[in-house]
């Protein structure tokens, strides 16, 4: 048996291929659109507390912007690559196109370890590869938002660099950024709502343990939910299916895993006080710990993969026991894995519908920032509740229209929605 690809980029550029050649693009658009249209890559020094000075590489890569701005987070973790970051720029420019908003695709990374720094690095740090990255960016050039290990509080910071070097505030530089500076009411929320909406269409979809409370709001009580990763996705989404009455039995982060089987399952709230104060969700009273990856293989309804890519392989993927596999993460099924859940008949939220509930919401804070609008929390949740609502809607039709699992759907509308525009857009000169 050959080794499994888990380069990230050549997964995405798979996915791609493959859906190009159903969709049969131009040979040119094919091409064209498998790769990133721009990459920067900047290696730049960041004075440390003690005085030394460490040099750190960081990326922008900007895939396609055929249907509107890039946009896409920036991300601090030490496992940082360029491959990594130039597929994630790809998923943005198809997440964009599937729920319709008016984007391109980008991403970036620094390869660092917030966790081993303090916040006045993180602070120097930020603002250096803001400094450095700024001759690409723009509020409608390219906007970036926080992705793993990055929050509001970077946001912050990428506001007031750029905003600094411009001479005037500039608060649509970024999105995810503090509500004080503009940012938008329910932004922080809006990945784990989005993800929760997915959840809830789907099981709508099977007719399976659903209960209608009034127009458009459901409970799905007693639901079992696995969440891996409790960050801002896992946390959020475990949170709001939680007071959708589901039962979140098992969670895990960077640090470790719990289960709790009895009535009720884990207390969400308290758990969320808990990780504040420990950091970590392990040793939560009344739990048994799991081992690093033994979520994935807990018996429930719903499985959350919410953490990082490459997490349900072809090594694991038969050993899986949710019914649906809601991807809150970008990438945590590998292709070989795909294959694998659908035999099995696995029901996949692919991660360009399931998490994109947090670029809608950027659009929202976007509109808003240049407009200095301010909508309310309502309206915001309104509004992404409709746009992950009628993606859900459009995917599935396309999954019986194309006859192919929900990945290849949610990739056939986005593709052809690009190809479209750089069609009509036509190729300069
Ligand atoms: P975050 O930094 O807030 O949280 C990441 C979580 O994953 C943390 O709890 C961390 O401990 C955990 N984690 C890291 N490695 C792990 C491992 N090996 N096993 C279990 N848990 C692990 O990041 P986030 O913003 O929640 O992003 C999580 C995923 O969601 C990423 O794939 C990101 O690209 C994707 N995503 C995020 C957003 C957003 O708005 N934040 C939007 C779309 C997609």
């Amino acid at each position: 048996m050959t080794k499994e690809e888990l380069n990230p980029f050549k997964i995405t550029q798979h996915q791609f291929d493959k859906v190009a050649k159903r969709l049969e693009l131009k040979k040119g658009t094919h091409e064209y659109l498998r790769l990133p249209q721009r990459e920067l890559t900047v290696n730049f020094p960041v004075k440390m507390d003690d005085g030394s000075i460490e040099v750190f590489t960081g990326y922008r890569v900007q895939h396609n912007n055929a249907r509107g701005p890039y946009k896409g987070g920036i991300r601090y973790h030490p496992d940082v690559t360029l491959d990594e970051v130039r597929a994630l720029s790809m998923l943005m420019t198809w997440k964009c196109a599937l729920v319709g908003i008016p984007f391109g695709g980008a991403k970036g990374g620094v390869v660092c370890n917030p966790k081993k720094m303090s916040k006045e690095e993180l602070e120097r740090l930020t603002r250096r590869f803001v400094s450095e990255i700024s001759i690409i960016i723009g509020p409608d050039r390219d906007i970036p938002a926080p992705d793993v290990y990055t929050d509001a509080q970077v946001m912050a910071w990428i506001l007031d660099t750029y905003s600094m070097n411009k001479g005037y505030c500039v608060p649509g530089i970024v999105t995810g950024k503090p509500i004080s500076i503009g940012g938008s009411l329910g932004r922080n929320e809006a990945t784990g709502r989005g993800c929760m909406f997915s959840i809830i269409e789907a099981l709508k979809h099977f007719d399976y343990k659903i209960i209608k409370e009034d127009k458009d709001n459901y409970r799905i009580d007693g639901a079992t939910v696995a969440v891996q990763g409790f960050g801002n996705v896992g946390s959020v989404a475990a949170k709001l299916l939680f007071e959708k009455g589901a039962k979140i039995i098992a969670v895990s982060d960077s640090k470790g895993g719990i289960l709790k089987k009895g009535k009720g399952g884990l207390d969400i709230d308290k758990l969320i006080e808990h990780k504040l104060e420990t950091r970590s969700v392990s040793d939560f009273s009344g739990t048994t710990e799991l081992k690093s990856k033994e979520i994935l293989k807990v018996k429930c309804d719903i499985l959350v993969p919410a953490a990082l890519e490459n997490q349900i392989t072809g090594e694991n993927a038969d050993r899986i026991k949710a019914k649906i596999v809601a991807e809150g993460a970008n990438g945590p099924t590998t292709p070989e894995a795909d294959k694998i859940l659908s035999e099995r008949d696995i029901f996949v939220i692919p991660d360009v519908l399931a998490n994109a509930g947090g670029v809608i919401v950027s659009y929202f804070e976007w509109v808003q920032s240049l407009q200095q609008l301010v909508w309310t929390e309502r309206d915001v949740n309104e509004r992404l509740k409709e746009i992950m609502q009628r993606s859900f809607r459009e995917t599935i039709d396309a999954k019986g229209e194309y006859n192919t699992d929900m990945r290849t759907a949610a990739y056939m509308l986005a593709v052809e929605r690009v190809s479209d525009a750089v069609t009509i857009r036509g190729i300069f000169p």
